[in-house]
């Protein structure tokens, strides 16, 4: 499969690696939108947030403890962080493989654009 994220969980493209684990990576997205932007994936291929299952609730808890852990880790567990999913078109999804964007390290606004 012509996944990008697919191939970096097989080691075919690096990736600056701040977390690898059975089922998750994180690592630093290479087009940073604030001081800490990591990704949070999971290494099975999962296209969209559409295509989640019941079954996948408890690897989608893991995502957003483990960007909380690196959040904390980073010292913005205080100061506070961004979590975020794209879905779709509309949404700015590029890399259909589903990612948890973790922002931190500048005010944030809101509404997102
Ligand atoms: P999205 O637009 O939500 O699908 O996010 C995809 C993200 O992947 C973007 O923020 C890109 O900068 C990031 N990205 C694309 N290629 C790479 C790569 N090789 N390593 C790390 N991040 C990447
Ligand atoms: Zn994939």
């Amino acid at each position: 499969m012509d996944c990008l994220f697919c191939k970096i969980a097989g080691g075919q493209i690096n990736a600056a690696f701040v977390h690898q684990d059975e089922r998750l990576l994180a690592f630093k997205d290479i087009n940073p939108q604030a001081p800490l932007h990591v990704l949070i994936v999971p290494r099975r291929h999962i296209a969209t947030l559409n295509d989640l299952g019941p079954a996948d609730d408890a690897l989608v808890g893991s995502m957003f403890r483990r960007a909380a852990a690196i959040a904390a880790e980073h010292g913005y567990a205080e100061r506070g962080y961004r979590t975020v999913f794209n879905c779709q078109r509309d949404a700015g999804q590029t890399v259909f493989h589903i990612h948890l964007h973790l922002l931190a390290g500048r005010g944030l606004r809101w509404p997102p654009g």
